[in-house]
């Protein structure tokens, strides 16, 4: 389960992202669904108010006459005619003049305090009928028609089919709602939102559809979230296969010599006799984004398999070129430049003109350019290695025999090969102590190389009875931690400018 975590909270957040978005969507169409419902309520209602005005332009000339039966008729007749009006009356100094209802008579249980507004909501209490009623009344001179309508036409014209939406009519502080009496307006919940009318002083109410609804979600987009659920899923899944793509050794290395990440270290060779510095050999480093320098062993072996070794070491080499001409005037004439090859590569095709180029690339001519072969490895001595070697070794190279003593290829090669050095193993340097015992093998090492007549370098220097015994027996070139680590070039010039004379003291 390897970068499980970073998917996981992406497929979320894509799901949450979708859900917002889509949940918004649909609260904004709701909300917009809801403002057109008040204003289809409004629409209902004025043409209710339409018929009042009907009735009350008819009641006009009933104003300033004796009412009479004819009166009445006339106003029954209208108020049986217009299917949403109740009663119709005018009212003058508080009496009722005429109504349509006989004998004067109406449906408000008190008329003298009846507020001159155009619209009022009466409760049921002020009412006859134990109902609410809305009044629509128009002044016209010292009088003032009077027309009730019904709570029940008022609630058909609220009752708009939106799913979640009540409306309520609001006139001045009184509500009437869906159900129930005439409120007051005052004490109601938050989230209401109002269209006002714009012929006459009311206003529609209603709930404001909530911002989130997991019903609504549901309700409206079940297949819009399922195939959320279904992006969220697979934009993870895709993620998640793309963080636990396993990048191989092989192509990990690839990208690191691309990138030049693999760097050259320089560990100074030394003049046991003279302690003074005589070259370098160099090391493979990958200087690592994250994990910094890594040593050769862990990758060099992932080279040789994958082949990558050859672009890796001719990486080496340029950086190599490139540092050593920057502080060519720093170094010592015949100064020893050693590089490590594998044989896979000594065997291909172009080494000879690579190594060339090498030595072509330098500014100083006088350089010893050491070409080091391991004998760890099984040297597969055919022919071709031989007559590469030998070719190289004509056009000024050294070849050095690296890890002398731990091979496994015999000597016999050693006769047909020109080889200018023996590096000695490190383990067997590393076993001389005080001890007169610990010398033994290192001895008889020793006794080999010398009577193979080639110069010896002894490796894995690390303290000064290696040292002593390796003075003592006359070895000229060392290397080993006594003197110097493998340093960056950075180091190497520091070591160059300091000119390191090392004490060597022989017993
Ligand atoms: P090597 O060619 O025998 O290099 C010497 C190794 O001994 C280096 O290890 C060096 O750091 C280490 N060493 C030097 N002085 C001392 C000392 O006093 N004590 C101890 N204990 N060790 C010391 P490093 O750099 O880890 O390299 C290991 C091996 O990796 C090298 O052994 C060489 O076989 C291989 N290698 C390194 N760079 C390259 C390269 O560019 N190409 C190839 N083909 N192989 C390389
Ligand atoms: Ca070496
Ligand atoms: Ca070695």
């Amino acid at each position: 389960m390897r970068n499980a975590l970073i998917p996981i909270a992406a497929a979320l957040a894509i799901l949450i992202l979708g859900v917002f978005i889509v949940n918004t969507q649909i609260w904004y169409t709701t909300r917009a669904d809801s403002f057109s419902g008040a204003r289809y309520a409004i629409k209902n209602i004025n043409a209710i108010f339409a018929e009042a005005r009907h009735a009350t332009r008819l009641a006009v000339p009933l104003v300033d006459i004796e009412c009479g039966m004819e009166g009445e008729y006339r106003l029954g007749t209208e108020a049986a005619l217009q299917p949403h009006i109740r009663t119709i009356f005018i009212l003058k100094d508080k009496t009722v003049t005429c109504s349509n209802l006989p004998g004067n008579r109406m449906l408000l249980r008190d008329v003298t305090t009846l507020p001159d507004r155009q619209l009022l909501l009466v409760p049921a209490s002020s009412t006859v009928n134990g109902l609410p009623v809305l009044i629509f009344q128009t002044r016209q001179a010292e009088s003032r028609i009077v027309v009730t309508i019904s709570d029940s036409h008022l609630r058909d014209a609220l009752d708009i089919p939106l799913k979640d939406v009540v409306y309520s009519l609001k006139v001045g502080n009184a509500i009437l709602g869906m159900t129930g009496d005439v409120l007051p307006a005052g004490n109601r919940q938050t989230h209401i939102l109002h269209v006002r009318a714009d012929d006459y002083p009311y206003s529609i109410e209603f709930n404001a559809p909530p911002l989130f609804s997991l019903h609504r979600l549901l309700a409206r987009s079940a297949w819009v979230l399922l195939f959320l659920v279904l992006i969220a899923g697979m934009a993870g899944y895709i993620l998640y296969k793309y963080l636990n793509k396993s990048t191989s050794p092989d192509e990990a290395l690839r990208r690191a010599i691309a990138r030049n990440e693999i760097v050259p270290f320089y560990q100074p060779v030394m003049n046991g006799q003279e302690g003074t510095l005589r070259g370098v050999e160099v090391l493979a480093r990958w200087k690592h984004p994250r994990a910094g320098y890594i040593s050769p062993g862990s990758f060099i072996p992932v080279a040789e398999k994958s082949g990558l070794i050859v672009p890796l070491t001719r990486s080496l080499m340029e950086q190599t070129v490139t540092h050593m001409n920057a502080i060519s005037s720093k170094l010592p004439e015949g100064f020893h430049i050693g590089i490590n090859f594998s044989a896979s590569h000594i065997s291909s095709q172009n080494f000879v003109e690579e190594c060339l180029t090498f030595k072509n690339s330098f500014n100083r001519s006088d350089l010893n350019l050491v070409l080091e072969v391991t004998e760890r490895e099984p040297l597969d001595i055919d022919e071709h290695l031989v007559q590469t070697l030998n070719h190289l070794h004509e056009n000024g190279f050294a070849i050095a025999l690296d890890d002398f003593g731990t091979g496994y290829s015999g000597l016999s090669y050693l006769h047909d090969l020109h080889i200018d050095y023996i590096k000695i193993d490190q383990s067997f340097v590393g076993r001389v102590n005080g001890h007169k015992d610990s010398t033994r093998i290192l001895d008889s090492v020793l006794d080999l190389a010398r009577s193979l007549n080639i110069s010896i370098v002894a490796e894995g220097v690390e303290t000064q009875e290696q040292l002593d015994y390796l003075n003592r027996n006359d070895i000229t070139f060392l290397q080993g931690y006594y003197f110097f680590r493998p340093v960056p070039f950075t180091e190497l010039i520091k070591i160059l400018l300091s000119k390191p004379k090392v004490k060597v003291r022989v017993e």
